[in-house]
């Protein structure tokens, strides 16, 4: 039995529902139909999520939203005349909105959550009908009936243990069942969303819940990169990727699987196969435990940009017992989340995004670290990227660091930072951002 997700792109109009059917109906193992909102149709499009976001803002701040709300149903219409299916369908979508807008009018988070995980939740609606008009015995399923019961954190739902033996419980229910992606529910009933992009994470949790052989998740890539293709053209392809080193770079910028969703299916190790809506015959990258790395050791290269660098000073700070922990609680007292903290024997730098000292914090956080660590001095470096450079096999391989700073060299890369994990998966180099591109480009030459 397979679990089978499909991305915005996969499901912006009926020639991509057409697509999809196709795919479903041609492998009687694809029972499990998980889907996304609809997407882009073209570059210039909206995607039905920020549309919905833009709805839900305009409510909240009592403006006109009545011509948005009409651009929501217009697609789905669209959808609807494409493929012939029945009208009515509109009319409970409609209704359906209105009603989310007067409930929740006064409570701008449950609003959010509520119109976002409308788009995923009709599009699945949709889904079923169309397979039955196609003579297939198809049912909608929502998260709520599937056992989704996730955190209330509005945007920013996990999942509770619980969920899986109910899930489990679909597999005696007979025919395709498409279940939206992105949501789901808390016990106390309301409708959470999990974070952008977090349909993979339903995928992947109704793969664990049902026990799948196998969990494809479509998109409309052939496979995944070893490198961002907007950096480097024509990038070599992945047969195969390990969890881990996914891991690594889809939190390091890899954007075509979400970085959270891999840990249900990683702890049942359940296998996962990224592939081709518009190109389904293409074998796509596998997701696996355990990979040959012998003739490949570098997987991948992610970048990202938007990191600063807290970095301080003190003469004997290694002497100083709790001095890291005291420099972390301040973070924390403020809501920051850290990436990296290389440190030496009298300095520690800590890495984050640069978005979490806007406005008022960075001058809380510097006055705090100066006051309270009585530092001898501290800086924020902006501008940052970092570069991760991922592989199983780069732990049993010498000179893969050397290649990198001899790449980095010869086009003329000034590195801020290394960090290496105990886990030797990944390594990870800090430049400037504006040689970011550069710097990528100089490793895919000597790994790839
Ligand atoms: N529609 C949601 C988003 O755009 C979730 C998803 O597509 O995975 O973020």
């Amino acid at each position: 039995m397979k679990v089978v997700k499909f991305g915005g792109s996969s499901v912006a109009n009926a020639q991509q529902f057409q697509k999809v059917a196709h795919i479903v109906t041609s492998d009687e193992a694809r029972k499990f139909v998980v889907v996304s909102a609809p997407g882009k149709r073209c570059k210039d499009d909206t995607k039905m999520t920020d549309l919905l976001i833009t709805l839900a803002k305009k409510v909240m701040e009592d403006e006109l939203y009545e011509g948005v709300l009409a651009q929501v149903v217009a697609r789905y219409d669209e959808i609807v005349t494409d493929l012939h299916l029945s009208r009515d369908i509109l009319d409970v979508i409609s209704a359906n909105l209105q009603q989310m807008i007067d409930t929740y009018r006064d409570q701008p988070e449950r609003l959010l959550d509520a119109l976002k995980a409308s788009g995923e939740d009709n599009n699945a609606k949709l889904m079923a009908h169309y397979f039955r008009q196609l003579g297939y015995e198809a049912h909608y399923v929502n998260p709520k009936d599937a056992g989704i019961f996730v955190t209330d954190e509005p945007g920013n739902a996990q999942i509770l243990p619980e969920s899986y033996d109910q899930l489990a419980r679909l597999n005696e229910r007979s025919g395709i069942l498409v279940i939206p992606g992105f949501f789901g529910y808390s016990r106390s009933g309301h409708i959470v969303t999990f974070p952008r992009g977090g349909s993979d994470i339903t995928g992947s949790i109704v793969a664990a819940g049902v026990g799948a052989e196998l969990y494809e998740n479509f998109t409309d890539v052939d496979s995944i990169y070893c490198v961002n293709p907007s950096i480097v053209e024509h990038p070599c392809q992945l047969k195969e990727l390990t969890y881990r080193e996914m891991r690594e770079l889809s939190y390091a910028g890899f954007s075509v699987f979400h970085d959270e969703a891999l840990e249900p299916v990683y702890r049942r190790g359940i296998p996962v196969c990224v592939k081709n809506t518009n190109n389904p015959e293409a074998p796509g990258t596998m997701i696996v435990a355990t990979r040959d790395h012998r003739e490949r050791p570098v997987a991948g290269i992610a970048s990202d940009t938007g990191f600063c660098s807290i970095n301080v000073s003190k003469y004997l700070m290694n002497r100083e017992i709790g001095f890291g922990r005291r420099l972390l609680q301040i973070l924390e007292d403020e809501g920051i989340s850290y990436e990296h903290t290389p440190s030496g024997i009298d300095n520690m730098s800590v890495i984050l995004r640069e978005e979490q000292l806007a406005g008022d914090i960075e001058r809380r956080v510097l006055e705090r670290i100066v006051k309270e660590l009585r530092v001898d001095e501290v800086s924020i470096e902006r501008d940052l990227a970092l570069i991760m450079v991922v592989g199983e096999g780069m732990e049993r391989s010498v000179g893969i660091a050397a290649k990198a700073t001899a790449a980095f060299a010869r086009a003329n890369v000034n590195i801020e930072m290394i960090n290496q994990g105990s886990s030797e998966v990944s390594m990870m180099f800090g430049v400037k951002a504006d040689a970011v591109e550069r710097a990528v480009r100089a490793l895919y030459d000597v790994y790839f």
